[in-house]
């Protein structure tokens, strides 16, 4: 092959290799509204949910339809998190009544499969369980579709480490995950430790994308232990719990007919929970999750003190690495008002 003809394709592929690197990642949404219904986990209510298309930089809302003033809106971010008791609750100040419960899992398959934009709209108040896990709502957004939006897609980049603990257990949220085939992401790193035979110590690591985050986390199911649902109960939580919706362990027993659905399930879905509880930043976020004993209220508590640190974490485009990154913070669509404040 001529010299010339060597160094133009040699070129060409800088000229490709320069424009991959800085194409834009555009926002997605729903490409048209789908719906299901299924029985609430605490409150043990039937629920309709619909998952409809949302505008560009509108992030993810839940509404409620079946409240006596009309429609409620609720902005699914972390600073709209009203209760971590066994699962994550968003509300509106000053409203005891505009209140959606478990969120966890629909969050995490919206920010799993890269749904920047979508309205959750239930005439409850709160997500329906399925089958405990993030598997059936991946169904919908699939069966949906997800058509791309004409805004840039933003991310929030850590940029130093913040870390909360509580009792044995803490999240940290650190810079840097690696550079993945679609530019830097999440990486979660997870360890669990339970008295029972059948949980024990469990751990793993992940690097999040939609094809991992489909295989190897939505379908892991929410768990419970049978010593404790007499008590659940009398604290009105768990009423709609069934073998059907989570995992029921006594000592050593799984007492759900089939079994797990992997041997490390546990972890794996206190992993989905983390994916689901830190979506509610408002954008994805480019960090390691490292966690030990990780839960909805350690998973908020991160989210509050890394937007408290405003040398923490810059908003960034989609797709770009540190080095390429342009600091767009001011004037971000989309940032939760708390966050975007000086600290
Ligand atoms: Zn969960």
């Amino acid at each position: 092959m001529p010299r010339d003809a060597r160094a133009h394709l040699a070129a060409g592929r800088v000229e490709r290799e320069t424009q991959a690197a800085t194409a834009l990642v555009v926002q997605r949404t729903l490409r048209a509204p789908i719906g299901c219904t299924g029985i609430g986990l605490h409150s043990g209510a039937r629920i309709s949910l619909r998952l409809l298309p949302g505008a560009p930089d509108s992030g993810i809302i839940f509404r409620r339809t079946d409240l006596a003033g009309g429609p409620v809106e609720i902005p699914a971010r972390f600073d709209h998190v009203v209760d971590t008791r066994l699962n994550t609750t968003i509300g509106l100040p000053g409203q005891p009544e505009a209140v959606v419960g478990t969120v966890e899992h629909m969050m995490a398959a919206l920010a799993g499969l890269g749904v920047d934009n979508a309205v959750v709209e239930l005439d409850g108040a709160e997500v329906p369980a399925m089958d405990g896990s993030a598997a059936p709502f991946v169904f919908l957004i699939e069966c949906a579709g997800t058509v791309a939006q004409d805004a840039p897609r933003q991310v929030i980049e850590v940029l130093r480490a913040v870390r909360v603990e509580e009792g044995n257990g803490f999240v940290a949220l650190l810079p840097g995950s690696g550079q993945g085939i679609s530019g830097p992401g999440m990486a979660i790193e997870a360890e669990i430790d339970f008295a029972a035979a059948a949980v024990r110590r469990q751990s793993r690591a992940l690097r999040l994308t939609p094809a991992s985050f489909k295989s190897e986390l939505a379908p892991a199911r929410t768990f419970g232990f049978a010593e404790e649902v007499e008590a659940l109960r009398a604290a009105g939580l768990a009423r709609g719990g069934s073998l059907k919706n989570a995992i029921v362990v006594s000592g050593s027993r799984v007492l759900n007919e089939g079994g797990l659905r992997f041997a490390d399930e546990f972890v794996r879905h206190k992993m989905l929970d983390q994916v689901g509880d830190l979506a509610l930043a408002g954008f994805a976020l480019n960090a390691r999750v490292v966690g030990r004993r990780p839960g909805h209220r350690l998973n908020n508590r991160v989210l509050h003190a890394l937007f408290a640190d405003a040398s923490a974490w810059r908003v960034v485009p989609a797709g770009m690495g540190a080095a390429a990154g342009v600091s767009v913070r001011a004037g971000a669509g989309g940032l939760p008002a708390a966050a975007a404040a000086p600290a």
